[in-house]
């Protein structure tokens, strides 16, 4: 079956034309990204621009699940991710990061640009992931092994 988001599926989008969120055929997608859409409405094809809703482009994401458009799970997944991490992980101290520092997969580390993170993979022979709150960045760490 088709998912939601793949070329000729549907997705929801705001026409340029009807000046409203309308459900758009998906003409062209790069990734997982939807760049181009057809409105059902005045079969025009444009460029996909998210859905507006309520437009209130500050207001707090509180609003009911829309048609899952795959790049905004995309981004929220991290952030998903990194609080349950986080509240798994509430009692941890958090080390706070340097590249001479020495972590393990599991520690709980504070940097000084991205904030809490969690050590989700250890990358040989130096480096780490970390799922921090809006990114999953590698950093270096001093744990180079003895040879
Ligand atoms: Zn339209």
């Amino acid at each position: 079956m088709a998912r939601t988001s793949s070329v000729a599926g549907e997705t929801l989008s705001y026409c340029t034309s009807c000046k409203m969120d309308l459900n758009h055929v998906i003409v062209a997608m790069k990734g997982d990204k939807v760049i181009k859409v057809q409105c059902l409405t005045c079969k025009k094809e444009h460029a996909f621009r998210p859905a507006k809703g309520a437009t209130e482009p500050q207001a707090p994401k509180a609003s009911k699940a829309k048609k899952a458009a795959s790049e905004d799970t995309e981004n929220h997944s991290i952030e998903i991710e990194w609080e349950k991490l986080m509240s798994a992980h509430r009692d941890l101290p958090g080390k706070p990061y340097s590249t001479k520092g020495h972590f393990t997969l599991g520690d709980k580390l504070n940097h000084p640009t991205f904030g809490d993170g969690i050590v989700g993979k250890l990358i040989y022979p130096n480096k780490l992931e970390v799922i921090f709150r809006h990114d999953v960045k590698v950093l270096i760490h001093g744990g180079t092994p003895q040879l």
